[in-house]
């Protein structure tokens, strides 16, 4: 006996119902993105397995252990399925110029992957939009994707997702940071995990954003970043700040908010929900001036930010968004050879005229192709059988409401269905 085969743990067939809400949301985020001048790119899902590597850091959560790292079994080249966009959409603006004559605005949505252990707002498939400025050196773009965020969230009809920010400051600010820092955990050695003992010398500053109860007393008195930062560092996050302000958006300062990605500096921000667990972050970003250069380009400072589509339509869901299944304009069902043709043409000539039609297909009697037009929604039923075929008409029948079905010539069709549909009562309506 053969077993069902089913999908790989963490990566979720999204079905039709809920497919059509994620369709909602992407237009909305078209239009949202289009108002603040971002364009559109689209970029492969398999990358070389060094620009990530070389992107996002050697010694972080998702190269050291989430990455779907194989070889090509064709020319033996490291691919990986990427993890996150901004790494794939630098190196698409390097390899293609972009930046050549002035900066970019530059977003994208689709799947991203990573080989973490599946739950609720958590998966081995999920998707993100992705939203990247390349060549602005803020703070004005950091503020204004900030504030792009909470209109969305507006746009969305959201509440209750906060903002949180920090500053990373530049590298020799956080070198010396790390320095303190790591003699900091040093003297506590004996409380910290297997992990944080790993990070010590490697990676340090992600022992701030550990997720162990145990650690979080001597998190809380370990050395602040802020507090390292210089006089350039604290006027841009300064700028941030008067911009939210201005704007009137409240925002926490989270000293321990690091990112897990080794490329940022100086802002970093997310937008963290109490609504979804333990998975509660729908949006995070910052700035990553050192990228560009990182991966071959000539310095470039940049700011971007990603979100979690799964998790902002669980919360768009909770908040009382419900798809509502469309309904076609017009079911048309038929009986006898003659006039399954004729509705062929009747049903595509309804469809010239700009209506949706059901064509019923797969036969069947009369009583159950009326059941099926019912089901569907439509509030309008054509009838043909062969003889309305022959006589070149069809019987109309509204399905929603009490009137009386008629019989109405082919070439009127469309002007009788428009009547009815748009209430043109005087010219052809039932
Ligand atoms: P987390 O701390 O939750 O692992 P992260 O810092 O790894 O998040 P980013 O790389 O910043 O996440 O990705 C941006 C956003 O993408 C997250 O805020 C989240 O909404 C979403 N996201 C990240 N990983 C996943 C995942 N495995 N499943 C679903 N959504 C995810
Ligand atoms: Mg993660």
């Amino acid at each position: 006996m053969s077993t069902t085969l089913q999908a790989i743990r963490g990566m979720n067939d999204i079905l039709p119902d809920d497919a059509e809400l994620w369709e909602e949301f992407e237009d909305l985020v078209r239009g949202w993105l289009a108002g603040y001048g971002y364009r559109p790119i689209r970029m492969p899902m398999v990358e070389p397995t060094p620009l990530f590597a070389r992107a996002i850091g050697e010694v972080t959560d998702i190269v050291e252990k989430e990455m779907y790292s194989f070889t090509d079994s064709l020319n033996g080249e490291p691919l990986t399925l990427r993890p996150e966009g901004t790494a794939s959409c630098v190196r698409a603006v390097l390899q293609h110029n972009l930046l050549y004559d002035a900066p970019r605005r530059l977003w994208y949505m689709g799947p991203m992957f990573r080989h973490e252990r599946p739950q609720k707002g958590r998966y081995r498939q999920f998707h993100q939009v992705g939203v990247e400025a390349l060549g602005f050196a803020g703070p004005d773009v950091d503020a204004e994707q900030i504030l792009m965020c909470q209109r969305l969230w507006d746009d969305l009809g959201l509440e209750n997702i906060k903002l949180e920010i920090n500053s990373l400051g530049q590298s020799e600010e956080r070198a010396k940071h790390r320095a303190d820092l790591i003699a900091y955990l040093s003297g506590h050695a004996d409380i910290l995990d297997e992990e944080a003992k790993r990070r010590l010398h490697t990676n340090p500053l992600r022992i701030l954003d550990t997720k162990n109860p145990a650690l979080q007393s001597v998190v809380e008195g370990a050395p602040k970043l802020i507090d390292y930062l210089g006089e350039a560092s604290l006027k841009h996050f300064d700028g941030v700040q008067q911009l939210l302000k201005d704007a009137g958006l409240p925002y926490r300062i989270n000293p321990r908010l690091v990112r897990g990605l080794d490329y940022y500096n100086l802002t970093v921000f997310e937008w963290v929900t109490d609504q979804l667990g333990a998975q509660g972050t729908v949006c995070a970003g910052g700035r990553y001036d050192g990228l560009v250069q990182q991966l071959g380009g000539k310095p470039q400072p940049a700011c971007g930010f990603a979100m979690g589509i799964e998790r902002l339509l669980a919360l768009w869901r909770d908040q009382g968004n419900q798809h509502e299944k469309p309904a076609p304009d017009i079911y048309v069902v038929h009986q006898g050879e003659a006039a399954a043709r004729f509705a062929f043409r009747v049903a595509e000539g309804l469809r010239d005229a700009g209506f949706a039609v059901q064509l019923h297909c797969g036969g069947g009697s009369f009583k159950s192709q009326m059941k099926r037009a019912d089901a569907s929604g439509a509030p309008l039923a054509v009838i043909i059988g062969d003889d309305e075929a022959e006589a070149n008409e069809v019987t109309l029948k509204p399905l929603r409401e009490t009137a009386e079905q008629r019989r109405v010539a082919a070439d009127e069709l469309a002007d009788a269905v428009g009547a009815w549909l748009f209430g043109d009562e005087e010219d052809g309506g039932l």
